[in-house]
């Protein structure tokens, strides 16, 4: 079953807001079997979204539509509709008490006409309640598609999705049943990954499908399979995934779609009662940014120095002068201590620590643009790693601050 999603609205094209819409519909979507076969992004413009809807029709089962469904003029999508299925508006009397009752509550004013207007819907379609928002959304079939239009703002849109549009959809439709598998490897790039598991994946079933999703550092492998069978389906899975920690377990970390680095590491650490802190040079804040962004992790992160300028690293971690001048400032000795530093400051079990040149120039060491050396305290010592992060800048931060979480969680693993 197939289905397309259309996001309109100038905004989108002229790159003002990013659309985020179409992916929230289509993980939605994918879950209940419908398949997403295009996403379009159009103008505000009656040409453009008639024309659209015409050469979807009959080609995918389910057209999604969000956004210009304001009251405002420059929001053009219900008039079109109306147009597009040979229909006028009318007075949902449901919706317009919806409007009324809702902006008095939240603004405490009467709804002026504007507002009341948001209850004008086609005649001929199925009124989708928002209990969110003042924009009903709209169900209506031409040939052999539904089109469904939904208000742009992404929490109105997420609503309606999951209370009514879902929901709908499940009843009636039949559909395939689709499963996915995530499995999360970290410290090896794609290439190297997809070379040691090339035998089990050439022997896959026809019917598992399999995705890398390579970001810095990481590689996400997603099994898909799709089929009336459900117990099939799961079985397959399970037993494909345990074939693969046979063969890639030192670098699997996790298996939830949305576990990352900092989550399964957070969990470890929680687990096992021990703390964690961070020196950071070169990652200016992006380890204990990345550490804070998951809830609960005051239980083990007991903070991490910023320490930029040199003087800082030895003014507040204790790294000695002798050692800058002897191996310069991007220089295991340096991370190391920094590590070691931060440990004492922050009395943690564990440290981790950061010193390198992210570039674009040189800077007052004389390491090259992209090397950083990462610092590991343990409760018994402390080692480093130097690595080459290349360029630009960010990438440099981003897998600078991704691989100094995994040398901790290899660490901590071990012990
Ligand atoms: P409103 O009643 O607020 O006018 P609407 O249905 O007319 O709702 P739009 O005017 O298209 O929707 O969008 C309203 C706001 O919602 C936009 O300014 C934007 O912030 C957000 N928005 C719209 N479409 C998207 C999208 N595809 N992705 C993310 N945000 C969006
Ligand atoms: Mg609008």
């Amino acid at each position: 079953m197939k289905a397309a999603v259309i996001t309109v609205g100038d905004e989108i094209l002229i790159g003002q807001i990013v659309d985020t819409n179409s992916g929230y519909i289509a993980k939605a979507l994918d879950k209940i079997g419908v398949h997403v076969h295009e996403m379009l992004s159009i103008s505000d413009d009656r040409h453009h979204i008639l024309n659209t809807l015409a050469a979807l029709q009959n080609r995918v089962e389910v057209v999604i539509i969000t956004g210009g469904l304001g009251p405002t003029k420059d929001d053009v999508t219900k008039m079109t509709l109306c147009e597009y299925f040979d229909d006028h508006l009318v007075r949902n009397e449901e919706v317009e008490a919806h409007v009324i009752e809702l902006i008095e509550k939240a603004l405490k004013r009467p709804a002026s006409q504007i507002n009341k207007d948001q209850a004008l819907v086609p005649s001929k379609s199925t009124v989708l309640r928002n209990a969110v928002g003042t924009a009903p959304g709209m169900w209506l079939h031409k040939g052999n598609t539904v089109f469904i239009s939904l208000p742009g703002v992404p929490y109105e849109m997420k609503y309606l999705i999951d209370n009514e549009v879902v929901p709908r959809l499940v009843k009636e439709f039949e559909r395939p049943y689709i499963l996915h598998k995530t499995i999360l490897t970290y410290g090896q790039g794609e290439s190297i990954v997809a070379e040691r598991i090339e035998d089990w994946e050439n022997n896959l079933p026809a019917f598992v499908k399999l995705a890398y999703l390579p970001s810095p550092g990481k590689v996400r492998l997603r099994l898909s399979t799709q089929g009336a069978d459900e117990v099939l389906l799961r079985d397959t899975l399970e037993a494909e995934t345990a074939k693969l920690k046979d063969i890639i377990g030192d670098i699997i970390v996790g298996f939830d779609e949305d576990e990352t680095i900092e989550v399964v590491l957070g969990k470890l650490l929680t687990q096992k009662s021990l703390t964690l802190a961070a020196a950071e040079s070169c990652t200016g804040g992006r380890i204990a940014q990345t550490l804070t962004s998951v809830p609960g992790s005051s239980v083990y992160f007991k903070g991490s120095a910023v320490t930029y300028a040199t003087a800082s690293k030895v003014a507040i971690l204790g790294v000695p002068q002798s050692s800058i001048d002897e191996h310069s400032v991007v220089s295991a000795a340096v991370a190391e201590a920094m590590a070691l530093g931060a440990q004492k400051v922050f009395g943690s079990d564990y440290a981790v620590a950061t010193t390198g040149n992210a570039g674009p120039a040189k800077g007052e060491a004389d390491a090259g643009v992209g090397t950083v050396y990462i610092g590991v305290a343990t409760p018994t010592g402390v080692y480093s790693e130097k690595f080459d992060f290349g360029q630009p800048r960010e990438k440099v931060i981003e897998r600078a601050a991704g691989k100094a979480l995994e040398m901790i969680y290899q660490e901590i693993l071990k012990n």
